[in-house]
């Protein structure tokens, strides 16, 4: 089978693989469809110093099953989940699968590959929505992780840092929790990404590279911002405490190397506004129902966010049209 691999500095390669037999409980995928996330290309561009396996959003149909396999049969349609937690460990056992101490991951299979042989437990079936569509519920569980954590009130005043898919998601999901004023900021550039924004209630765009974007923000929204949902690159949380309400709560995802990811602030601001600073992981997965019933009711109408499809042999230009086509792409999906 084929399988794609990618390396620093942005290198992209496909190599011939064995399919691996499903053991006891395990199922044989044959993947249709892989979203390609901004981590795939952070694998790419600054963290893969070896040829590293890329994609984690995964749609496909059943295959073959191994020995005890009772849950699936050939031909189903199923999510693979990026991470499963075990079921068993101690903070399983206590009800907090969310924290799970012994998840089990993709690795060192990944999901840009015509195949993956993963345990009975890590599938999620669908149906009536075409793969392509499907790929996109794994960034989906990822925003409602991090709108979850924010704990968005009514009537409140949000802003979502970053218009890419999981930040377009956020801003709906902010909406529907019963959000006053959604604000998102992105780059102008960013001309497609931002228009799916505004459709998906967005009140209020502010260019990050046009203005200083807390200074902007404080002037237009004195009394300050309720909840803040950081989906872009780490320093950017440093506006977000400066333009946090007190009491605000700051829900954050995101993870850079090189460096990047140490970043400093003012701890006072923190202090004395009484600032939440709350993490989010969406691993393990455990949003999938949620995802596939929002895509399929259209509440986020994955055809407005799935911009562009490309084989797996041309997993190289789905890389670099999802790293350099910022005006165009909301979505790349890799179709297998
Ligand atoms: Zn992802
Ligand atoms: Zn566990």
């Amino acid at each position: 089978m084929k399988a794609a691999y990618a390396k620093v500095p942005f290198q992209v390669q496909l190599r011939e693989e064995p399919i691996r037999e499903p053991g006891p409980n395990e199922v044989l995928v044959r993947i249709r469809a892989c979203g390609v996330c901004g981590t795939d290309l952070h694998i790419a561009r600054k963290m893969a110093q070896d040829w590293t396996r890329i994609g984690h959003e995964v749609a496909g149909e059943v295959e073959k099953l191994g020995p005890g396999v009772t849950t699936v049969k050939p031909g189903d349609k199923v999510i693979v989940e990026n991470c499963t937690f075990c079921g068993v460990c101690r903070n399983c056992k206590s009800g907090r699968v969310e924290h799970c101490l012994s998840w089990t991951t993709l690795g060192p299979q990944a999901g840009a590959a015509e195949y993956i042989t993963v345990k009975e437990n890590s599938l999620y079936s669908f149906d009536d929505l075409p793969f392509t569509h499907a790929a996109i519920a794994e960034p989906l569980t990822v925003a409602l992780d991090v709108t979850g954590v924010a704990e968005v009130p009514l009537d409140s005043t949000v802003c979502v840092m970053g218009p890419g898919p999981i930040g377009l998601m956020c801003v709906k999901l902010a909406k529907l929790r019963g959000a006053k004023t959604v604000v998102l900021v992105g780059n102008s550039h960013s001309t497609t990404r931002l228009a799916v924004g505004k459709e998906l209630g967005a009140d209020d765009i502010v260019f990050a590279d046009k203005v200083n974007v807390a200074e902007h923000i404080k002037e237009r929204y004195p009394d300050g911002i309720d909840r803040i949902i950081v989906t872009s690159p780490p320093k950017t949380l440093l506006d977000a405490v400066k333009i946090a309400n007190f009491g605000a709560i700051i829900g954050f995802i995101g993870i850079d190397v090189g460096g990047e990811q140490m970043v400093t602030f003012d701890v006072n601001e923190v202090h004395f506004k009484r600032l939440q600073i709350r993490a989010s992981h969406a691993v393990p997965n455990l949003g999938f129902p949620t995802a596939l019933d929002m895509l399929r009711r259209k509440v986020i109408d994955p055809v407005r966010m799935v911009t562009h499809v490309f084989p797996l042999d041309r997993t190289e230009e789905a890389l670099r049209v999802a790293e350099t086509k910022k005006g165009e792409v909301v979505k790349v999906v890799v179709e297998c």
